[in-house]
């Protein structure tokens, strides 16, 4: 792990085994960090934040700190890629997509770093009054397994691109991205200090992290339940979340839609990543109409889909990420069987202006925090992606998200 712009191993010693979930096979060791040790990485993130070098910097400097960061990122892709299916099981050709996803998220931000802008307030005569947007602080980031180095790179980047110092916890099961971005952040002559990288379980340093008085913000991606105990530790200390939580998110499907193309993108939408997303399409509403051509369409896609280990460029879909998934799914398999389910198996741009109203009302009514027409949901690091209900609270991407990694100051000066 990198604390302080160093490597480090855990205080007490402890490793933990990154598997690989094709085989089970060790790929690598990595300290388990203790609560001393995150106590360490906040404690060197809020000396960075307050040092010469990062608090007085330029803000266009900071912005070709990440334009070089983009760079190392794009240079080290293969690398990143092996290393991202290694650990979390997806297919290369899904890890690099990761990871130019994280390149771009890093371009992007990159070109906002210098435009952090406060505001002028009009107010009665002789008076001046302003807004400063500041850096929000330390941030701390804790990141699940399934979308490693692309969930790191989307709360990264805009948080030092705005100029907070950060302490990033990866998953356990997968933090071999993380910290190689670390190191590259360090390569790309990112102050020491400002980006840590702390490796551990969310019982032990997770919690440590998220109660830590010294922590101005919170961006945790996860699941729901820990996300209710990440934003109760939270409010003890008045700290800021953004919560990125889970979703169980429907497809719906019309008789006149493109019904070839509308199963290629349920297909997708459910079983990319091997299913493992949040934003996963995990229901589909199927008019009645064409219910059964559409599911034996389905079903006979699905069949074909090739299964095998990641680092096998003919696979299409990878393990699940670890035995404890796998586990997890078979059990929803069984539940479902249990309930009464049926096991079936392990366009055209719309041009009618009929089909396009019943989306755009629909878009306006459902209770939703993204939706897609005639695709499954793409995201990119300049549109706003978070959940309604349940699913989270704030939004990661696009240029409102500084919202969260900047505070405002109103600055009044009565002239007179
Ligand atoms: P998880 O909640 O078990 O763990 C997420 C992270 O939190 C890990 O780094 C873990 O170590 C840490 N953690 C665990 N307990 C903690 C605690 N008490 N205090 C602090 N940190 C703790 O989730 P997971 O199984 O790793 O991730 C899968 C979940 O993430 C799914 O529910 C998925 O829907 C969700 N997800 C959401 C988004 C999004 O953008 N909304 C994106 C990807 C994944």
């Amino acid at each position: 792990m990198i604390i302080g712009g160093d490597w480090k191993d855990s205080s007490n010693g402890a490793v933990s085994s990154i598997l690989d979930p094709s085989n089970n096979e060790v790929v690598a060791e990595v300290p388990r960090a203790t609560k001393q040790d995150a106590k360490a990485a906040v404690e060197s993130a809020r000396t960075a934040l307050e040092s010469v070098g990062w608090v007085d910097i330029d803000p266009s400097k900071r912005g070709r700190l990440l334009t070089k960061l983009t760079g190392l990122v794009r240079e080290n892709s293969d690398q990143l890629a092996r290393l991202e299916t290694l650990s979390e099981g997806k297919t290369l050709r899904e890890s690099k997509g990761d990871v130019a996803w994280a390149a771009r998220a890093f371009e992007y931000w990159a070109g906002l770093a210098d435009k952090v802008e406060g505001e002028t307030i009009p107010v009665p005569p002789k008076r001046l009054n302003y807004t400063l947007r500041e850096p929000l602080g330390v941030t701390l980031h804790i990141v699940p397994w399934n979308y490693p180095i692309a969930l790191a790179a989307r709360s990264l980047a805009p948080a030092i691109a705005a100029g907070n110092t950060v302490v990033m916890k990866p998953s356990e099961i997968t933090p071999l991205t993380a910290i190689m971005l670390g190191d590259l952040a360090l390569k790309a002559g990112i102050p020491k200090g400002v980006v840590n990288i702390v490796t551990g379980s969310g019982a032990e340093v997770g919690s440590a992290l998220v109660s830590d008085p010294q922590v101005d913000g919170i961006v945790f991606t996860g699941s729901a339940e820990t996300g209710k105990q990440v934003m109760e530790s939270a409010a003890k200390n008045v700290t800021r979340v953004l919560l990125e939580l889970g979703g169980k998110n429907p497809h719906i499907v019309f008789p006149d839609a493109d019904l070839a193309k509308a199963a290629k993108s349920v297909k997708e939408g459910i079983f990319t990543n091997a299913g493992q997303m949040c934003w996963a399409g995990s229901r589909a509403f199927i008019h009645e109409n064409v219910y059964d051509s559409f599911v034996k369409d389905l079903v006979a896609k699905t069949r074909a889909i090739k299964v095998g280990p990641g680092t096998d460029e003919t696979s299409e879909m990878g393990p699940l990420a670890s035995k404890s998934r796998q586990d997890a799914v078979l059990g929803f398999v069984k539940d479902g069987l249990e309930e009464g389910a049926s096991l079936l198996c392990g366009g055209k741009r719309p041009t009618d202006p009929r089909y396009l109203k019943v989306a755009h009302e629909l878009a306006a009514r459902l209770q939703v925090g993204g939706l897609a027409v005639n695709e499954y949901l793409v995201t990119f690091p300049q549109t706003p992606f978070g959940g309604y209900k349940d699913s989270g609270i704030g939004h990661e991407n696009g240029i409102r998200s500084l919202e969260f990694y900047t505070r405002t100051k109103n600055v009044s000066i009565n002239l007179s």
